[in-house]
C-alpha cells in the first residue's frame, strides 16, 4: 500500500494551509478549508477533478476563521458531512459574529454534522489516521496521525521553529507545550508534519531546534 499523498494550498490572507489527503485509488478527505475567493474555490476544484478524486469526508483541526472558511463550499460542492471535536463547536459558531470584523463579510456558516473523538481513527481508503488531542492554541484542537506513513497533520499547535499563538479565546500557553510535549514529541522523530501555515516540519527538527518547546527552549542564547 502506497502512503496517502497530501496536497496543500495556501488560502485566504491569513496564508492557511489547506490539505486535500488522497490515497492512490483516489480516496479523499479535506482539511481545514479555508478558500473563500472564487478562484481559491476553483483551484481546489480543478485539483479535486484532474485527478479524478472523490472527496468522501471533511475535517478541521480546530475551528480559528482562516481554517473554516471553505467548509460550507466543501460541504456543498462535494455533498459531505463536517466533522470537528464537540469542544470547537462554540468557536465555529463564533466565527459568524467576527468574520466581518477580518473583512471576510461573505462567510457563509457551516454547521457540523458529526464529532471526532480523541482516541479514535478516521479513514482515508484502507489508511487509519488517529485522532490525538492537542489543545492550548484551540481548546478542541486535533491532530491526525498516519502512523503508517509517519505523517500528521498538525494545525496550529506548531509551526517550523515556532508554535501557534495562544492569546485567542480558549488558548493557553502551558496547555499548548504540554500538548506538544506529550502528543506531538512522543511520535518517532521522523514524522513528517504538516502545519496549518508555512512549510512542513519534523518532529526531530522541532524537538532540537524550536525555540518554545525545543531542547534548548528557555535559555537565553
Ligand atoms: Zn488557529
Amino acid at each position: 500500500m502506497l502512503d496517502l499523498f497530501i496536497k496543500s494550498f495556501v488560502f485566504n490572507a491569513f496564508m492557511e494551509n489547506t490539505y486535500v489527503v488522497y490515497d492512490e485509488e483516489g480516496n479523499t478527505a479535506i482539511f481545514d478549508p479555508g478558500c473563500y475567493e472564487k478562484e481559491e474555490e476553483k483551484a481546489l476544484e480543478m485539483f479535486i477533478e484532474q485527478h479524478g478524486l472523490k472527496v468522501q469526508a471533511l475535517y478541521n483541526t480546530h475551528c480559528h476563521i482562516d481554517h473554516v472558511l471553505g467548509n460550507e463550499f466543501v460541504k456543498r460542492r462535494w455533498k459531505v458531512g463536517l466533522q470537528i471535536h464537540a469542544v470547537e463547536l462554540p468557536y465555529l459558531e463564533a466565527v459568524k459574529s467576527y468574520a466581518g470584523n477580518y473583512g471576510f463579510h461573505g462567510y457563509q456558516p457551516a454547521e457540523p454534522n458529526s464529532f471526532i473523538k480523541e482516541g479514535s481513527s478516521i479513514s482515508i481508503g484502507k489508511h487509519q489516521l488517529q485522532i490525538l488531542f492537542a489543545p492550548g492554541h484551540a481548546p478542541g484542537h486535533v491532530l491526525f496521525y498516519d502512523a503508517a506513513g509517519d505523517q500528521c497533520l498538525v494545525g496550529d499547535v506548531i509551526f517550523k521553529g515556532s508554535i501557534g499563538r495562544t492569546d485567542l479565546p480558549g488558548g493557553d500557553f502551558d496547555t499548548l507545550i504540554k500538548s506538544i510535549k506529550t502528543q506531538l514529541f512522543s511520535l518517532p522523530d521522523h514524522t513528517r508534519l504538516y502545519p496549518g501555515h508555512g512549510e512542513p516540519t519534523t518532529v526531530g527538527f522541532e524537538k532540537e531546534y524550536n525555540p518554545f518547546c525545543g531542547r534548548n527552549a528557555g535559555f537565553e542564547s
